[in-house]
């Protein structure tokens, strides 16, 4: 028998489940553009009520709730600041300026952790006739090109309120809050009170095969999913996939927390061999970003991986990251631990 693959590639490479594959089977469906499918107004309502927010919408993926949510917060020609490594400017195909004619300013980060001052300051709101006006800022938690950062939840409390105060809207990207949640137990609703829009994925670590929901007012979301069917978003009996996502709700919140353990042995076991690599103390969810002294070592590496049955992702010329999953077991998560610091070993020996 060959030793099956260890994928760290992606969070989102789960399969369903035999339990899921069930909710989707005995899902009640109708046509949701109809506003009719059961499972996804029921999915819809839960995930509001878990935020605190009015309503949800949603939506085949993180990138459209993201652009959903950022355009219901900035008029065309305004902008969002974020920061440069954020997955609405770095991995949305610059679908924000494109659907939503948004333009981007970013700052510099530490792993992606917001600086609630440094953000505000470089805020612009009535810019008047000569420079683009600031209309909303975009945060990312936990931050996954920085390497699956938890950010501090007092600090994006300050952000709101002097947003607020300056008459911005905040959006929360949280593709992997579910992590952050499970990271800090700080309640969801809490999450929830710190933006305006946010997106949450349920094809990540939750292990839904696709989907994931925006919430904010009833106001914003009955115009978001005006622009939904717009995008071309308007799915019918996707009630099927709804019902994943609501048993992943239920069955796959709570388990995160192995994940977070076994990226945290894996990032024990490379720092093991050269602490430059990654700090374990830094690896709190269910992402490792492990950074090489060259590009010629992160190929390495790859390759070394790939042979020993271990895939792991490119995610910068330096960066390779390692992301544990639903789909990763005890077993595969330990056999990671065991030849990755012979791997490393190699790879930094180029
Ligand atoms: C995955 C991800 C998204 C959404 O990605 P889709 O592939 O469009 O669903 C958004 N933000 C972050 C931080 C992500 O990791």
């Amino acid at each position: 028998m060959t030793t099956p693959v260890v994928d760290l590639r992606s969070d989102t490479l789960t399969r369903p489940t035999p339990g899921m594959v069930e909710a989707i089977a005995t899902a009640q469906v109708g046509d949701d553009v109809y506003g009719e499918d059961p499972e996804i107004n029921a999915l819809e309502a839960e995930v509001a009520e878990l935020l605190g927010h009015e309503a949800g919408l949603f939506c085949p993926t993180g990138s459209m709730t993201n652009m959903l949510g950022v355009r219901a917060l900035v008029p065309p020609g305004q902008e969002v600041i974020c920061d440069s490594m954020a997955h609405i400017v770095r991995a949305e195909l610059g679908g924000h300026a494109v659907f939503g004619q948004v333009t981007t300013r970013t700052w510099q980060s530490d792993r992606g952790l917001v600086d609630a001052d440094a953000v505000l300051a470089m805020a612009v709101p009535d810019a008047g006739a000569y420079f683009v006006s600031t209309a909303a800022v975009a945060v990312e938690d936990t931050h996954n090109f920085g390497g699956g950062t938890v950010q501090s939840v007092p600090e994006l409390r300050r952000l709101r309120a002097g947003a607020a105060a300056l008459g911005l809207g905040v959006h929360l990207d949280g593709a992997r809050l579910w992590n952050a949640h499970v990271a800090t137990g700080v309640p969801l609703s809490e999450y929830g009170s710190l933006a305006d829009t946010i997106s949450v994925c349920l094809s990540k670590g939750l292990g839904a095969p696709v989907g994931s929901v925006l919430v904010s007012t009833a106001d914003r979301i009955a115009e978001a999913r005006v622009w939904r069917k717009r995008m071309g978003g308007g799915m019918r009996q996707a009630g099927i996939l709804a019902a994943a996502g609501r048993y992943a709700l239920r069955h796959h919140v709570t388990r995160l927390g192995d994940d977070h353990a076994r990226a945290h042995a894996i990032a024990v076991a490379l720092a093991g061999v050269d602490p430059s690599i990654v700090d374990p103390d830094l690896v709190r969810t269910n992402i490792v970003a492990s950074v090489w002294p060259s590009a010629s070592a992160a190929q390495a590496f790859i390759a070394g991986c790939a042979e020993a049955g271990i895939r792991v992702g490119s995610v910068g010329s330096r960066v390779v990251r390692l992301v544990t999953h639903l789909d990763i077991d005890e077993a595969g998560a330990a056999r990671a631990a065991e030849v990755l610091p012979a791997v490393a070993k190699q790879a930094l020996a180029v």
